[in-house]
């Protein structure tokens, strides 16, 4: 499965709205059934960057907060692997590293605590 973005979309139109996200094989877009295959809508559906989650290394306190350059779904190595990743939970946007056990861990750490204390969760991700 692939990331897209439409900007077809009425939400897209807006001032200030990111698009509209889905994930798909193809780049359709299941809302408003914009076919990105078309040429004359390549610009209209356009392919996300894979950012998986590269979970903050808790075992050297002296980094706090820096990955280990592993991504959180699949175990291999970020950058080895032509991989990209983060370890701020809100601009990943791998669906598999965001059913993991550390993204959500990661995810409900954040709510708590006080180095995070600017709500993160309403932040666009383009
Ligand atoms: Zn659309
Ligand atoms: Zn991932």
């Amino acid at each position: 499965m692939k990331l897209w973005k439409c900007w077809n979309c009425p939400d897209a139109k807006q001032p200030m709205k990111p698009g509209y996200d889905f994930v798909a094989e193809r780049p359709v877009c299941p809302l408003c059934g914009t076919d990105g295959e078309l040429p004359e809508n390549k610009n209209e559906i356009v392919p996300r960057v894979v950012l998986h989650f590269d979970p903050p290394a808790s075992d050297r306190p002296s980094s706090r907060g820096k990955g280990k350059g592993i991504c959180a779904c699949s175990g291999k190595k970020l950058i080895a692997g032509g991989f990209r990743g983060t370890g701020e939970t809100a601009q990943v946007t791998c669906p598999a590293c965001q059913q993991t056990r550390a993204f959500i861990e990661a995810q409900a750490a954040e709510d708590v605590d006080p180095m995070y204390d600017v709500p993160m969760h309403d932040v666009p991700v383009g």
